[in-house]
């Protein structure tokens, strides 16, 4: 059983415990899900995530707006991932994918918003290009007016929900200044013509992931999210929301993986007695709890600033992202050790986190780059 004595932290209120408490049950009864048909999986999910109402927070509520509660989307991200990391996924995609629409859209653009809400369309984020991952300036797709419209050109790839998303927020570059100050986001439907999969990359963890293909995609200038130029701002602010989720759907991977790993040393006996005994066994334990902790500490310190009404939080969401992803991958290597052989055998649930873990450190701003962030944001 998890430790859930972090929920008393005076960053939560008793709306969060409850929701926590209530999505927790939800998932002992559904998660995990067969992963052997990704695309399908996720459908379903995000189909009966909606159903029972828990992507609500995912985008704002067209009828009751408000700020997005980042606390909630770090409590579900981490409760979700504990007990699966597609589940995972499909929430966070919900959130990713339309949080331009959520912050800087139109009345018409967030009409999309009810339906991503309740489980019955899905959602993109299309940043990241061949040559532009973390230069994220350097980026080539172009969108060039046309009359009232724009015409979208170019590739877009690593886009999680690739294939499967109904609509896609793509950043192309508009040209009214050099670099960062000439793009902008645009909101696209899914069935547009000339957007196409080029390709369906694999990876370790598999998920729903493709390489874009934008061949003269025209949109009406209505499509466009913010002010033209306004793109890099947009996809910043975007992932000043979101950045502080992916630390804690790692906090989950970590907290499983802690789980497993008390149960194993519980119950596996080993020179007479249980494996818990061991000192050093204690000590990767002690270890283990530790990161656990203050990961989830950075984590909820980031949310809980941002939803009292902080205007960024860059250095604290890259502090959290930082140190929960970094640390839950240790985290789990200890498990795996902790496993011995059953650790890496296909289909363990360490082995699984051992590779969900790993591109967490990678997408939505590398390691590197968060020390980057955090070391320009204290040099100040
Ligand atoms: C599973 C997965 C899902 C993804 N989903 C999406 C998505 O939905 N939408 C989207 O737009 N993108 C997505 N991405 C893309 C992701 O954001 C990029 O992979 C990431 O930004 C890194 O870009 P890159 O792969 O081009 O690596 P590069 O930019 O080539 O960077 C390689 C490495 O260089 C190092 N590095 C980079 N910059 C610095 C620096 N300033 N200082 C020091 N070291 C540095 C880091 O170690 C980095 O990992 C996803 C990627 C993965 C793996």
């Amino acid at each position: 059983m998890a430790d859930r004595s972090f929920l008393d932290w005076p960053f939560f209120e008793q709306r969060h415990r409850d929701w926590a408490d209530r999505l927790d049950t939800w998932c002992a009864k559904n998660l995990p899900v067969d992963h052997s048909d990704v695309d399908a999986a996720c459908r379903d999910l995000v189909a009966r995530l909606g159903e029972a109402g828990f992507l609500k927070p995912t985008a704002v509520d067209t009828a009751n707006p408000g700020p997005l509660d980042v606390r909630t989307l770090c409590l579900t991200r981490e409760t979700l991932a504990r007990h699966d990391g597609l589940a995972d996924f499909a929430f966070a995609m919900q959130g990713l994918g339309t949080g331009a629409i959520s912050l800087f859209g139109t009345p018409e653009q967030q009409q999309w918003l009810d339906r991503t809400r309740a489980g019955k369309a899905l959602s993109a984020f299309a940043l990241s290009e061949p040559r532009s991952g973390s230069d994220v300036a350097n980026m080539d797709m172009a969108a060039t007016r046309d009359g009232g419209d724009y015409v979208l050109s170019g590739e877009k790839t690593w886009i999680s929900n690739g294939g499967i998303a109904d609509l896609y927020t793509v950043f192309a570059r508009t040209g009214e200044a050099p670099g960062a100050r000439g793009i902008s986001a645009f909101l696209v439907p899914a069935d547009t013509p000339g957007l196409e999969v080029a390709e369906r990359l694999d990876v370790i963890a598999p998920h729903p992931l493709a390489r874009l293909a934008f061949n003269d995609v025209r949109v009406p200038a209505s499509a466009m999210i913010g002010k033209p130029g306004d793109g890099f701002k947009i996809a910043m602010s975007v992932l000043d929301v979101f950045r502080s989720t992916v630390g804690a759907a790692a906090l989950g991977f970590a907290r499983r993986a802690l789980d497993e790993t008390l149960d194993r040393a519980g119950s596996r006996e080993l020179f007479g007695a249980p494996l818990f005994d061991l000192q050093m066994v204690q000590g990767h334990i002690a270890e283990m709890a530790l990161d656990i902790d203050a990961a989830a500490l950075l984590i909820y310190r980031a949310a809980w600033t941002k939803d009292m009404g902080a205007p960024r939080v860059t250095r604290e969401a890259a502090m959290a992202k930082l140190f929960a992803t970094d640390r839950a991958q240790e985290v789990i290597d200890k498990a795996v050790q902790i496993h011995g052989g059953d650790g890496v055998r296909r289909g363990h649930i360490v082995e699984s986190l051992y590779r969900e873990i790993r591109a967490l450190r990678i997408y939505e701003g590398a390691s590197d780059v968060q020390k980057v962030v955090i070391a320009r944001q204290t040099m100040k």
